[in-house]
């Protein structure tokens, strides 16, 4: 193992256009197995006209138009159950996990997802003689298992608690004295603070003192982790994954945007244009398995992150996500800022008044952004002019933006599953 952890070493850490040599090379060869082995990549292809042998480089992928979640459960009824994008025998899988549609996903670079796991624990100081609750879920998904098995290659001893029981899990870190945790960041952060309901010096009666977790949309990362860090005094190490693909990415140990893993080729996509977004601009994360058992080609994952290829002081020379922030279609930018559906909301539930909320995006006649609310009454008869005001008020106060226009609509206009999100500035719309 040892030796396996010292080749992607050399991978994680060989200079950007060595790497990208390499990465291109193995993506021809994946193309063109994919094309003859994997039906869906064949179609995609065809109906671009694209002959495989076109595609040389990681830039070139551009030409494939990407493939959306809601393809895979439609293709994995046609192809069952994977899809048509497995090509070898059922018994070369290592594993098989689920995701909601139901989506099947055979997990096939786990050993090389794990060594780079393991290796980045290391820069925080997991290690043997660690004690580790791993809190993560072990059935049907796979982020329990693969934290499980990186800490045991670092030589830790994991306890597979699971999700939930907070004070079961309160009471085995004090019996154990549990030194690591594994699991969501705020279920981290609830445990403390139960703990400290329950009477407890954190600090002195407990014996944690590093956690790898992963973060949630829609939860304050930086906040909770000053906390837990300053407050708590436990090192916290952050990874990103998501059902379709597993480990995405992980810190190092300089604690500044996760590096995405090796075998996972990342373009971060501009959902507004279709093209490549520069570093520091969000962009959605589409990827690529360059792997023949599973060569899943140009999944757009829903996710928008921010990102950068600035070179990380840690060696390691692939791209660093510096921010999950939110889902394609709950999050965009307007006049040069972001705006969060989720904010929009939190602006909409401090009026009883209101029952449900859009927001409109045009252009006006210069092509400037018109940020519109549509608002839905709970009763007709309420008087919209000061409620207008006031509501134009609140939305600056949150989401720091001004609203230019503030429209009511006849109750029951928005339909179940109506889209919070209408972006009509043209290019291509978020969805
Ligand atoms: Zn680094």
């Amino acid at each position: 193992m040892e030796q396996r952890i010292m080749e992607l070493k050399k991978l994680e850490t060989m200079p950007v256009e060595e790497k990208e040599r390499y990465y291109n090379q193995q993506l021809q060869h994946v193309i063109q197995y994919a094309y003859q082995n994997a039906p869906p990549v064949k179609e995609k292809l065809d109906s671009a006209g694209i002959a495989p042998a076109q595609i040389r480089t990681i830039k070139d992928l551009e030409m494939i138009p990407v493939t959306k979640k809601e393809e895979i459960v439609d293709l994995q009824k046609k192809y069952p159950p994977f899809g048509g994008y497995v090509t070898k025998p059922m018994e070369e899988l290592q594993w098989v996990h689920i995701s909601p549609g139901p989506i099947y996903t055979p997990i096939i670079n786990l050993e090389a997802i794990i060594e780079g796991a393991a290796s980045a624990l290391g820069d925080i100081g997991f290690g043997k003689g660690d004690i580790v609750i791993n809190t993560t879920g072990y059935h049907l998904v796979v982020a329990g298992l693969g934290l499980d098995l990186a800490l045991r290659i670092m030589g830790a001893t994991v306890i597979p608690s699971g999700p939930g029981n907070t004070e079961l899990q309160i009471e085995i870190m004090r019996h154990m004295k549990v030194t690591g945790f594994g699991g969501f960041v705020r279920f981290l952060l609830t445990i403390m603070e139960k703990a400290e309901e329950l009477g407890y010096d954190f600090r002195r009666d407990f014996a944690l003192r590093h956690a790898v977790v992963l973060g949630e949309i829609g939860v304050d990362f930086p906040s909770i982790r000053k906390r837990i860090e300053e407050k708590y005094g436990v090192n916290l190490m952050q990874l990103y994954g998501t059902a379709d693909l597993g480990l995405v990415a992980l810190e190092c140990g300089q604690k500044s945007g996760m590096h995405l893993v090796e075998g996972l080729v990342a373009e971060f996509v501009d959902p507004l244009t279709g093209k490549r977004a520069q570093p520091g601009e969000p962009g959605e994360l589409v990827a690529t398995i360059l792997h023949e058992t599973y060569p899943l080609i140009r999944l757009a994952t829903g996710d928008l992150v921010r990102w950068t290829d600035e070179p990380c002081p840690c060696g390691r020379t692939s791209p660093r996500l510096m921010e999950i922030l939110g889902r394609v279609g709950e999050v965009t930018k307007v006049k040069g800022m972001f705006l969060w559906i989720r904010e929009v909301e939190q602006v909409v539930a401090k009026f009883p008044q209101i029952s449900k909320s859009q927001v409109v995006l045009s252009h006006d006649s210069r092509g400037r952004d018109v940020l519109t609310l549509r608002l839905e009454l709970v009763e007709e008869s309420i008087g919209t002019e000061k409620l207008s005001q006031d509501f134009g008020a609140a939305f600056q106060g949150i989401c720091r933006l001004r609203l230019d226009k503030v429209e009511f609509v006849t109750k029951g206009a928005f339909p179940e599953g109506y889209q919070k999100l209408v972006d009509e500035r043209g290019i291509r719309k978020w969805e």
